[in-house]
């Protein structure tokens, strides 16, 4: 048998100080689709996600709420793993940074990079923002000392910590980027970093005395670890690093492992410059990639608690399916800039994209499937494909590879538009009436070999619709078994088997008597 290549892929562990939102569950479905590519391509696939649950704001959040921070971590960080059953989600492992294998590999790291001489005990004095948890020079202070980030007040502060020599990794960090210019994407997002590090590095204060919520510094116990330090090795923690090492040497590594970092911008700069810096200290393998992600506003403002426009990934899932939730917030922006969510949007999607165009072509084709031909798939027709489709399954797979979600199901939409128009074109209800049921055969075959091959490139995005456009098409292996192989070739859908029509797979939401501009009508 041969050896699968592995492909390890991760989100950032979510911060529990609020539920998950549009911007959690946007990163999450983004990779888990990357993950179920991967598997369809034939890869063996790791897919890690989690929770980070140190740190100031949930300590203080755990005193507003009357808890001890463990209780509340424990509460809190459950939406976050509910995630999986609610978005379909395919993860391997979930992480959380209160757990005792977390702890064990921070302090190990700490001890690697300590016994390398990266780490050294000094004192820091500067400004420091309590809701933001970071230190801020004089120079990028407001008027009246106010942080640069949230713009309230800042405090002086002077503590005892520990350093990592971030200072040292400048130069070469620049060069790494240059002779990797696919590392860090998307490219607005690695000029901003380089033009950072262009600035000069200062050496990086890694634990607190001032916070008491984290993870203990093996040989100080008084200090924790800076949230940040701790939060980026659950990458390393989850394979078991500094423990028994088979899953770490398998998934991290082996030059052959692909790892990539999906996040979100606002933390591009931490998984960039700060962790290449700590991995390349260690003297442990880099990432290949690290993809930024943009965000969302919600009707043209920044969602908020106060605005109370907050998206419920749980909510919208519930009420329009778990797969149009999905495909909406991967079809609707570029992957790595901003866009805005509106429910009307993803109404108007799902009745043009979903109801309209996939959906209707599935069911108007099983019933004249049914009509015409008994239900049963016709013979493969011996003149080949009269739709194109090797084109479009290439530039799929190029797309998705790139994280190019909106490209991908722009690429599938072709051949769903094209099925459709090829239909009303060629018009097989008179070839019916005149008889010739060769030529009623030819073309329905066309088009239910086309939606099985839409089906395949559908499955990373939409995989409950997938499989059930399959089923209905009379396949019993799932898309999940078989991979792109099942696509390879043209006329591998199956004939002589019964269809299993079902009803259509996208009702649409609107009806013709609402106001396209408006909400649904009541
Ligand atoms: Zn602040």
């Amino acid at each position: 048998m041969t050896v699968k290549p592995k492909f390890y892929i991760t989100t950032p562990i979510y911060y529990v100080n609020a539920a998950p939102h549009l911007g959690h569950s946007y990163t999450s479905v983004a990779v888990d689709a990357m993950a179920r590519h991967k598997r369809l391509s034939g890869y063996d696939v790791f897919f890690l996600t989690g929770v980070d649950e140190h740190g100031q704001k949930v300590e203080t959040a755990a005193q507003e709420a009357g808890e001890t921070p463990q209780a509340y971590v424990d509460r809190i960080s459950v939406p976050f793993r509910e995630m999986t059953p609610a978005l379909n989600l395919t993860n391997n492992d979930f992480i959380r940074t209160t757990e005792d294998r977390h702890q064990k590999t921070v302090q190990h790291l700490f001890n690697v990079l300590k016994e390398k001489g990266y780490i050294y005990k000094g004192s820091y004095e500067g400004w420091y923002c309590v809701p933001d948890e970071t230190f801020f020079p004089e120079t990028q202070l407001g008027e009246k000392h106010t942080c640069p980030q949230c713009g309230r007040p800042v405090q002086k502060m002077e503590e005892e910590t520990y350093f990592f020599k971030l200072s040292e990794f400048g130069d070469w960090f620049l060069k790494y980027v240059e002779e990797h210019p696919n590392t860090f994407l998307p490219e607005p997002r690695k000029n901003e970093v380089v033009q950072f590090v262009n600035q000069g590095l200062k050496d990086l204060s890694i634990t607190r005395t001032s916070i008491h919520w984290g993870i203990p510094v093996p040989e100080a116990p008084e200090h924790v670890f800076y949230v940040w330090f701790d939060a980026l090795i659950n990458y390393l923690s989850a394979l078991d690093y500094g423990k028994d090492e088979t899953l770490f040497n398998q998934w991290w590594q082996d030059p052959q492992t692909e790892v990539i970092h999906v996040v979100g911008k606002e933390i591009f700069r931490f998984h960039s410059i700060i962790w290449f810096a700590m991995l390349q200290a260690a003297g442990l393998r880099l990432p290949d990639r690290v993809v930024g992600h943009g965000w969302w506003t919600v009707e043209g403002k920044k969602m908020s608690k106060s605005v109370g426009n907050v998206v419920n990934p749980f909510e919208v899932s519930k009420q329009y399916g778990a797969d149009a939730y999905r495909y909406f917030v991967l079809r609707e922006l570029p992957f790595g800039t901003d866009g805005d969510y509106s429910e009307q949007a993803l109404i108007n999607r799902f009745d043009s994209d979903l109801a309209n165009d996939l959906g209707n072509l599935l069911y108007r084709t099983l019933n004249m499937l049914e009509k015409y031909n008994a239900g049963v798939i016709p013979d493969k027709p011996k003149s080949g494909p009269e739709l194109p489709l090797a084109d479009i399954i290439e530039k799929t797979k190029i797309s998705y590879n790139q994280l190019a979600f909106q490209q991908a199901l722009i690429n599938i939409w072709d051949p769903i538009k094209a099925a459709n128009k090829y239909i009303d074109q060629s018009a097989p209800w008179t070839h019916f009436k005149e008889g010739n049921s060769q030529r009623v055969g030819e073309i329905l075959y066309n088009v239910l070999e086309t939606l099985r091959t839409v089906a395949v490139l559908l499955y990373p995005v939409m995989p409950s619709t997938a499989e059930k456009i399959s089923y209905q098409l009379g396949i019993d292996d799932s898309i999940t078994e078989k991979g792109y192989g099942s696509i390879q070739n043209w006329g591998l859908l199956p004939s002589g088997k019964p269809s299993r029509k079902g009803d259509p797979l996208f009702p649409r939401i609107q009806t013709k008597d609402d106001d396209p501009n408006g909400k649904k009508k009541k």
